[in-house]
């Protein structure tokens, strides 16, 4: 599903480079869930906004779902990302002035489905994250956990095949994070591939496979005791 090759990005700003990512090779399969793991600065989300087609590489291949991922304009970009993938983020990125339904329809509205269905549809997802009954409230009505939930049906509603996660953990509690973490896994248990970046360990290890980002270049990686009761 994702394929990486000898990839390199740096940052530049004005007469300055920063070199972040310093070779990745890096293979995802379909229906896998992982974690990317690395202290600040390491080029997680660098890496994550690679794969999710938010940010440009320089040098190597990245092939998604088998074609070649290079030169994309932005257009063509969007098209992958809203044939492919859904987002969730650590702060939730939920409009603070549409209720939890309106939220989790947005994507929908952008793909020009009428208000009545769009809604309709958004519902079932609510009901799949178990917040139907908070249809109606709006973002600050709601707990972070909660939140998380709706900005997880919302990356759910468009049917992505992979989800991508950065620190979705990174403003819940250990409790909530856990929760949020087990409604992971039933996604990915639903076949949609999952990539989660985390800097805490104990997140990484409700994933399948985790993989070590140091300084731009993957330092290990292997396999949790999580994927051996799957396997
Ligand atoms: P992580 O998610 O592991 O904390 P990042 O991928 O966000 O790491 O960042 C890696 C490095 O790249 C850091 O030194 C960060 O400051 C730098 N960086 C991230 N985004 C940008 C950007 N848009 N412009 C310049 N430097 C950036
Ligand atoms: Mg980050």
């Amino acid at each position: 599903m994702i394929s990486i090759s000898e990839l390199h990005k740096s940052y530049v700003t004005g007469l300055n480079s920063l070199h972040v990512l310093k070779g990745i090779n890096l293979t995802i399969e379909e229906g896998e869930m992982v974690s990317i793991m690395g202290s600040s600065g390491s080029g997680k989300s660098t890496l994550l906004n690679v794969i999710g087609l938010l940010d440009a590489y320089d040098t190597g291949k990245y092939h998604l779902n088998g074609t070649l991922m290079e030169n994309m304009s932005e257009t063509k970009a969007a098209w992958y990302r809203n044939q492919m993938i859904g987002f969730v983020f650590q702060s939730f990125n939920l409009i603070a002035f549409k209720n939890a339904m309106e939220n989790v329809a947005l994507p929908l509205y952008y793909q020009k489905v009428g208000r009545r269905k769009r809604n309709k549809i958004a519902m079932e997802y609510l009901e799949k994250v178990g917040l139907a009954d908070w249809a109606h409230h709006t973002p600050n009505e709601l707990s972070g956990g909660q939140k998380q939930r709706i900005a997880i049906a919302r990356a759910l509603i468009s049917k992505p095949k992979v989800i991508l996660a950065d620190e979705p953990t990174g403003a819940l509690d250990t409790h909530t994070s856990y929760e949020v973490m087990e409604l992971f896994k039933e996604i990915n248990n639903a076949g949609i591939t999952v990539i989660i970046v985390t800097h805490e360990k104990d997140i990484s290890e409700r994933t399948k496979r985790i993989i070590h980002l140091k300084d731009g270049l993957i330092e290990k990686e292997y396999k949790t005791k999580l994927n051996l009761s799957y396997a």
